[in-house]
């Protein structure tokens, strides 16, 4: 039922000439590629140097054949990326966001983090490779088409397994994204296949930044936590690697985040413009979208990620250890991965309420504000189900729409 779209490999170039340190050659063409399909836009993605930025405007429609995986229709989306051509590298990285886009692809399509989302309802913030719920180039579709792992051979232009790996993408903290080859040398003697350094620890069926850790390994093939290295060039960029966390593990650099049309980066929101941050609750403060464009500090800083003091509140009231506490929460020291308050209770053993009150939050409502679906729209839908009975809980969708999910009985809406 899968296809592999080899064919349009054969049609994607490369967007003339441009060398220095800014990477807009490392584009496709994909004019002349076949596109999603008769019942879809053609795809469209330019890239160009802007002073000190590369800015990317795509619609964000893949360049081959659109294979649905999920309920939810391609839509084409409208993106302006500006991040610095020249990136560097900041003290400390910075965990990625749980949820939303983290970079692009060089075919204009938006990349997120390795985890899914709050649905499906059994799988939830689950490991979606595993899960098998990913087109044959690592896409598939919620509000809008995006990879949550990638496949060279979809986004090159038939560069041999093998052979030293082009950029495929980008980080929002510039640092290009590399196929998985890469030269082991300066004069390029052996290519190395990199490898992430990442270990499952449990089935990442469900909140699968649980059930990965990184290790550090001594083997020059072995990427860092957050999936890179300085190759040995001396440029720093990350690889696509076979498994978890397959793009990125968190940004090197800081991330400047993401622009939409007309906007530029301090005035918008990595959820896109205008829109608000999830609707608090129970296991779902911990969801939300960072803003982009903000300065942010390494692990421990961000919105939403619990401080110390919340940390200590949390320990007392639950009595339980710090250490432990903090682990759950993910703010151990040293720590990388992104907050998700509802995994971090299931960890501890106790109730996302409960959590949240004991981190000396207020519990906010469980029903999303009239104001937070756009107007004409439903307050509520489900992917799930059609009626709102056992609903155990909603969200914020990044195309604005707030989601309702229940238990549902086939595991595979997506
Ligand atoms: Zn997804
Ligand atoms: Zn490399």
């Amino acid at each position: 039922m899968i296809r592999i779209p080899l064919l349009f490999v054969a049609f994607a170039g490369i967007v003339a000439a441009q060398s220095g340190p800014c990477l807009a050659d490392a584009f496709l063409d994909v004019s002349e590629a076949p596109g999603a399909g008769p019942a879809h836009p053609r795809p469209r993605v330019e890239a160009n140097c802007e002073g000190d930025e590369l800015v990317v405007r795509s619609n964000g429609i893949p360049h081959y054949e659109f294979v649905q995986v999920t309920p939810n229709p391609l839509k084409e989306q409208d993106y302006e990326f500006r991040i610095p051509s020249a990136p560097q590298r900041a003290g400390a990285p910075t965990p990625i966001p749980l949820l939303g886009s983290i970079g692009f692809a060089v075919n204009g399509v938006v990349i997120f983090g390795p985890n899914e989302g709050p649905v499906p309802a059994e799988e939830q913030f689950g490991d979606p490779v595993f899960n098998a719920i990913m087109d044959a180039c690592m896409g598939h579709t919620a509000l809008e088409y995006h990879y949550h792992a990638m496949v060279q051979k979809c986004l090159s232009n038939g560069v041999k397994d093998g052979d030293p790996s082009p950029v495929l993408g980008f980080g929002f903290d510039g640092f290009p994204i590399r196929g998985p080859w890469g030269c082991a040398d300066a004069e390029c003697n052996e290519v190395l296949r990199y490898r992430s350094s990442w270990e499952e620890v449990r089935e990442p069926h469900q909140d699968a930044w649980d059930a990965y850790e990184y290790v550090e390994k001594d083997s020059r093939e072995y990427l860092d936590a957050c999936n890179g290295h300085t190759g040995p060039q001396g440029d720093y960029h990350y690889h696509v690697t076979e498994t978890w966390p397959y793009i990125l593990g968190c940004y090197a650099g800081p991330p400047v985040g993401r622009g939409n049309r007309g906007r530029r980066r301090p005035q918008v929101s990595e959820a896109g413009p205008g829109r608000r941050p999830p609707p608090g609750g129970p296991g779902r403060s911990g969801d939300r979208v960072p803003r982009a464009g903000r300065p942010r500090g390494g692990p421990g800083a961000g919105p939403g990620r619990p401080s110390p003091e919340e940390v200590r509140a949390a320990s007392e009231a639950l009595s339980k250890d710090e250490a432990t506490v903090a682990k759950a929460l993910r703010v151990e020291p040293g720590g990388l991965k992104p907050v998700n308050l509802a995994a971090s209770a299931r960890t501890l053993g106790v109730e996302p309420g409960q959590l949240i009150e004991a981190l000396g939050r207020s519990e906010a409502p469980r029903r999303p504000r009239q104001n937070q679906a756009p107007p004409g729209e439903p307050e509520c839908f489900f992917r799930c189900g059609q009626s709102e009975e056992n609903a155990v809980g909603c969200t914020l969708t990044p195309d604005h729409k707030v989601m309702c999910f229940r238990p549902c009985d086939d595991n595979k809406c997506g």
